[in-house]
């Protein structure tokens, strides 16, 4: 095709186009053929090949990419032309997929593209990926599919050819990067700028990541995928709900992704720089909103270290507190148990509103299946229910964890271990003296929400109405004693 693009150059521009055969070198089996394009007399670097057709092919490849940028090196003599990228010739018509389709007929290889199209929030993204004859190559994306066609089209001939094409040489003295498959293949590299790990463990990471497109942030939870992962996933694109981190959209990719730890260009201590985990697991990118990095942890931690048992504590606890309710009760009547309410799962949006997060040990709670056998053992335990560590179990140990954290907002502790203390008498239905005279309606309900049998307990929307009741009659008091 490049021959066509150079017949189509020559005819726009009225030039004499011929090609000389240079000549051939080798023995019959290794023989390589060399041949040069000359346009209006002036010679074009040689072309390599296997063939006579090979080489004129690269003969025009290589006059088509010296013609584009307006300059020619007599000197240069190339082995190994490539079809030049479409943006450096300014010719529309795509080089690298003519080039493959080029190939392909040389080489008798059949080519097939895949074509598939990705929803997102930022509108639809195409993907191709070429599999050429049995060997499947790297999947590629763009904003039409002519544009992801190419990609895919280039990230055959950077295999086939090597990667040391012009533009990946331009790329290299740009940038400073070499141009690697990663950049090219991961959907989180290509979509976002990965600026910030915001939590890993065992579960995975949790990165800040700014969208290219929208030059908006977002928290990227990358996780090894399994069925529990899937699960988070399926849920949270069920929940929309001011006070739950709201759910974009999610994907699977081959591996996973991590910051260059080493990296010391960052003030903040983390790195940009993208590389990728060996690891041959699929892993599960989840795109979040971004919420603050403190947490209901943090909040708890700072109110504790203030000298008081102060009023604002108790008004800002009582929002936070209504707030958490009513993210559970929607997470309820959605018919999901979250399983693991406790501190560190709650977050705070950027606006200061609660938002309840991860969702990694969420479960269906079916009306019809209530107190099914689940799996054992899940949750954190200072904050699990009694019945959890059982078989059977249903949403009101959501409930119970939930007193307990409200216990946690109320009440100042000095220490780990007054706070441990606390927790453990609490899991008893036995709250701290002087709790029960300085918030009386407040522990009514938490008494309620820590009885040992679940069913005892209230429901999210009973709490939820308590509170207000508590909320409002707290204003009241407040006002009363203002005036
Ligand atoms: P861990 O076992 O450490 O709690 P996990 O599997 O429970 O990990 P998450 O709780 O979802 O995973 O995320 C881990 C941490 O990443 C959180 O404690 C929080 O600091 C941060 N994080 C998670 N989601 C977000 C988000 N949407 N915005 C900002 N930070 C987040
Ligand atoms: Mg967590």
């Amino acid at each position: 095709m490049a021959v066509a693009q150079l017949n189509e150059y020559a005819q726009r521009e009225r030039a004499v186009l011929t090609y000389e055969d240079v000549g051939s070198v080798g023995l019959d089996h290794i023989k390589t053929f060399t041949v040069r394009a000359v346009v209006n007399g002036k010679p074009y670097p040689d072309g390599v090949g296997k063939t006579k057709k090979e080489a004129k092919l690269n003969a025009a490849a290589k006059a088509l990419s010296v013609l584009s940028k307006g300059t020619i090196d007599p000197t240069e003599k190339t082995a190994e032309a490539s079809p030049a990228p479409a943006h450096q010739t300014g010719i529309t018509q795509a080089n690298y997929t003519c080039w493959l389709n080029e190939y392909s007929h040389q080489e008798r290889v059949a080519i097939r593209a895949v074509e598939t199209t990705r929803l997102g929030p930022t509108g639809a993204t195409q993907c191709c990926r070429f599999v050429v004859g049995d060997k499947e190559y790297p999947a590629a994306t763009g904003r039409t599919k002519k544009d992801a066609k190419e990609e895919a089209a280039k990230l055959v001939h950077q295999e086939i050819c090597g990667s040391n094409t012009t533009e990946a040489a331009d790329k290299d003295q740009n940038t400073g990067n070499s141009l690697n498959e990663t950049s090219i293949e991961s959907r989180f590299t290509s979509d976002f700028v990965p600026m910030e790990c915001l939590g890993s463990g065992g579960f995975g990471s949790v990165y800040k990541a700014k969208h290219k497109l929208l030059e908006k942030n977002f928290a990227v939870k990358i996780v090894c995928c399994e069925e529990t992962s899937l699960r988070e996933a399926g849920t949270l694109s069920d929940l929309l709900h001011p006070n739950i981190v709201r759910y974009y959209t999610s994907w699977m990719e081959d591996s996973g992704y991590q910051g260059d730890s080493e990296s010391t260009e960052s003030s903040a201590g983390y790195s940009s720089l993208p590389t990728s985990t060996n690891s041959s697991a699929k892993h599960l990118y989840i795109q979040l909103e971004l919420c603050d990095t403190k947490t209901l942890k943090e909040w708890i931690e700072e109110k504790n270290t203030e000298s008081l048992q102060d009023s604002r504590r108790r008004e800002e606890g009582l929002s936070i507190a209504q707030q958490i309710v009513s993210g559970v009760e929607y997470i309820h009547y959605k018919k999901h148990i979250h399983r693991d309410l406790k501190p560190d799962n709650i977050l705070f949006g950027l606006g200061g509103e609660v938002k309840i997060g991860d969702f990694g040990l969420v479960t269906r709670d079916d009306d019809d299946d209530a107190l099914i056998d689940r799996t054992k053992d899940c949750g954190t335990e200072s904050y699990m229910a009694p019945e959890q560590n059982k078989k059977n179990y249903d949403r009101k140990v959501d409930i119970f964890a939930l007193g307990l954290i409200f216990l946690e907002i109320f009440w100042k502790v000095s220490t780990g271990h007054e706070r441990d203390v606390v927790l453990r008498d609490a899991r008893r239905q036995n709250l701290p003296k002087d709790f029960l005279w300085t918030f009386p309606k407040e522990s009514q309900i938490m008494k309620l929400m820590l009885r040992e049998k679940p069913e005892e307990r209230p429901e999210a929307s009973e709490v939820q109405a308590e509170l207000e009741k508590t909320f409002n009659a707290h204003n009241e008091h407040q006002r009363n004693a203002t005036v």
